[in-house]
């Protein structure tokens, strides 16, 4: 099967499967020597020139520059797990808006996300049952998408340690299709 015509969903071929010794970072590097030689030098400003923000799920089928048209040197993207406004992400989002200058966020969940098929307390009991310490961090699954895309928005937007918090837009990103559901939230 070509890899342009992949059906989605199965392991990429990989061409190291036939190659001994020659594991995926390997390759990676080799595609990054390619993407440096196809890409002229040059330097972009630090600050995103569309001073915007985006926190997403680390999801492997959300490619968030070309699901949104977006170039490099346009926007920060932070990622996690299930796109969760956690501590860490307040932190960045506070460098990126007052350091280099970001005034709008996104919030994009996803359907079929991985943080779905788990449980706060179900999880927090494997890692406890298997290394005998409990995490000291919240674990923040959840099951509504909407639910969650909405108090993601509240917890940026009532963030002390952010400059700008007018404009947060919440969304669920649709992995079959594509698309975005904007999720409408209370002024
Ligand atoms: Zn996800």
């Amino acid at each position: 099967m070509p890899r342009s015509r992949r059906r989605r969903g199965n392991p990429p071929e990989s061409a190291h499967d036939n190659v001994p010794g020659v594991g995926t970072i390997d390759e990676l590097l080799a595609n990054n020597r390619g993407f440096a030689e196809s890409m002229p030098n040059g330097h972009l400003d630090v600050r995103p020139s569309r001073r915007l923000a985006i926190v997403t799920c680390m999801d492997s089928r959300l490619n968030v520059f070309e699901a949104l048209g977006l170039r490099d040197g346009e926007a920060h993207v932070l990622r996690n797990a299930g796109g969760v406004i956690t501590d860490d992400v307040i932190r960045s989002l506070a460098v990126s808006q007052r350091r280099l200058g970001t005034r709008e966020v996104i919030l994009i969940h996803h359907t079929d996300c991985g943080m779905q098929t788990l449980s706060d307390d179900g999880f927090r009991a494997e890692l406890q049952e298997a290394t005998g310490v409990a995490p000291a961090f919240a674990i923040e699954s959840f099951t509504d998408l909407d639910a969650d895309v909405r108090q993601s928005i509240l917890r940026v937007r009532r963030s002390d340690f952010l400059l700008h918090t007018d404009v947060v837009r919440g969304f669920v990103y649709d992995t079959d299709t594509h698309r975005l559901r904007e999720i409408e939230t209370p002024a």
